[in-house]
């Protein structure tokens, strides 16, 4: 199913996406948010609550379908 919206980006690059949005796909406050840029398009997806290791939500990479944030990157290869 497509649902088109089209919304204004604010000063910030804010977007909102819209009540009836979110109730469709399960998203509430402090949920999390992938964005993907494929070409010219953005896709936003439902994401994992963070990093497989350490649960933390900053400078997450996604990794053969995992999140792993930067520290555990870094971590990981030493
Ligand atoms: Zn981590």
């Amino acid at each position: 199913m497509v649902y088109t919206s089209y919304k204004k980006i604010d000063e910030v690059g804010r977007v909102v996406i819209s009540k009836d949005i979110r109730k469709r796909l399960d998203l509430g406050v402090n949920d999390s948010i992938k964005i993907d840029v494929e070409d010219n398009k953005i896709v936003i997806t439902k994401a994992e609550p963070g990093c497989v290791f350490c649960g933390s939500s900053d400078d997450l990479k996604e990794y053969m379908g995992k999140s792993i944030c930067k520290n555990c990157i870094k971590m990981l290869s030493k």
